[in-house]
């Protein structure tokens, strides 16, 4: 069954190329496939063969400013099966929104919001038409949620052919879907400070790009080698306020009862997540601060810790290590808010409450 992210990409996938005369030209590509049934019975080799024709695209270039200077962005978002039997994408509307502004950031054309909302909306439709789609199950109920699978949809750009320095002029965006799984192994949330800088004051840790995932990986590569599941990264000038998880926003439960996390600024990455938690915890009529977060004041004062994002949903930390030194959360145990939330979040995404806010979007 789907564990984290895989590459067991489903066949259908989305091109649009934005071209000479400035107009974006749309694609929708069936790859090879066969039903799920025939694909569940194939050989290893059989079925490594389909998804490597899967995960090719012929008429796209190898050499570009992506594949060469990173000069990239991409988006990640979810379609979960719901209590009904129907699929439902959470907030599209925002990585459209998002994807668009990271272009821009990147000196590109920006991709059309009711472009990428269609386009998202098509694939899922697509793919679930031909069978490829995660039936929804009573038994993710039992965790709230956090066993339930759901449609990854990636959508990224990717540049036209170039081997010069420059920007990308008439950049494709792509969109593939895939089927996800829970995503961190369970068994360990311990976090350490990572020395390493993520993004720097002017730069792009703003922007979802690709090159900002770089130093992040090896953070966590070097921190999952100690024994830890995540890097946390502190601000690259005084090395004193905590920015991010390795990919994940990060919030803080503190003894009086209030909720903190990073204010955005140019080096914290807008996620959609954290804005959603903010909205569920202060509906709760908790109160929420975005500021500064010293180190210093959390490794003291916080009681529950949680990292946020499409990928990670909301996974609790169980501890922060610093130098040598550790901090324990709610015995190192996920919290009572941190658990309210993901439910209240999970409920959501998953149909089992009403969405109240219109964050859902039929397909
Ligand atoms: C994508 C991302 C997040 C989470 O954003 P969501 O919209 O909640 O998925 C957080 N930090 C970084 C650096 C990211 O790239």
């Amino acid at each position: 069954m789907a564990k984290g992210f895989t590459l067991e990409t489903y066949p259908w996938a989305y091109t649009a190329q934005f071209n000479e005369d400035k107009k974006w030209i749309e694609e929708y590509i069936e790859n090879p496939h066969k039903t799920p049934a025939e694909e569940a019975a194939l050989s290893p080799e059989e079925s490594a063969l389909l998804l490597q024709q899967r995960n090719s695209f012929p008429k796209l270039p190898l050499v570009n400013y992506t594949s060469q200077y990173g000069m990239g962005c991409f988006e990640g978002l979810k379609a979960y099966p719901q209590k009904d039997g129907s699929l439902k994408l959470f907030r599209p509307d925002e990585n459209a929104a998002r994807m668009k502004k990271s272009m821009e950031g990147l000196m590109m054309p920006g991709f059309p919001e009711e472009m990428f909302l269609e386009a998202v909306i098509t694939m899922v439709r697509k793919n679930r038409d031909c069978g490829f789609f995660p039936a929804y199950d009573a038994a993710w109920e039992a965790d709230n949620y956090v066993s339930g699978h759901s449609v990854y949809l990636r959508p990224f750009s990717y540049s036209e052919p170039a081997i010069g320095l420059g920007v990308s002029m008439h950049p494709w965006v792509i969109i593939i879907a895939t089927p996800v799984g829970a995503y961190f192994a369970p068994g360990n949330a311990k976090a350490v400070v990572t020395d390493k800088a993520r993004a720097t004051p002017n730069g792009t840790g703003w922007i979802k790009c690709n090159a900002n995932y770089v130093i992040p990986i090896l953070a966590k590569k070097q921190a999952m080698s100690e024994g830890y599941m995540e890097a946390i990264f502190l601000d690259s000038v005084e090395h004193k306020y905590v920015e991010e998880g390795s990919s994940c926003n990060i919030f803080f439960k503190m003894k009086n009862g209030s909720l903190i996390t990073p204010e955005l600024g140019d080096t914290i990455l807008p996620g959609i997540n954290r804005k959603s938690v903010i909205e569920l915890a202060r509906d709760m009529g908790i109160i929420v601060e975005e500021r500064k977060v010293p180190i210093a004041e959390v490794m003291e004062d916080a009681v529950e810790c949680f990292v946020t994002g499409t990928a990670a949903g909301i996974s609790y930390i169980e501890s922060i290590t610093q130098n040598g030194k550790t901090a324990v959360f709610n015995g190192g145990k996920p919290g009572e808010l941190t658990t309210e939330l993901l439910k209240t979040l999970k409920n959501i995404q998953y149909g089992a409450s009403e969405d109240t806010r219109s964050w859902m979007v039929e397909i």
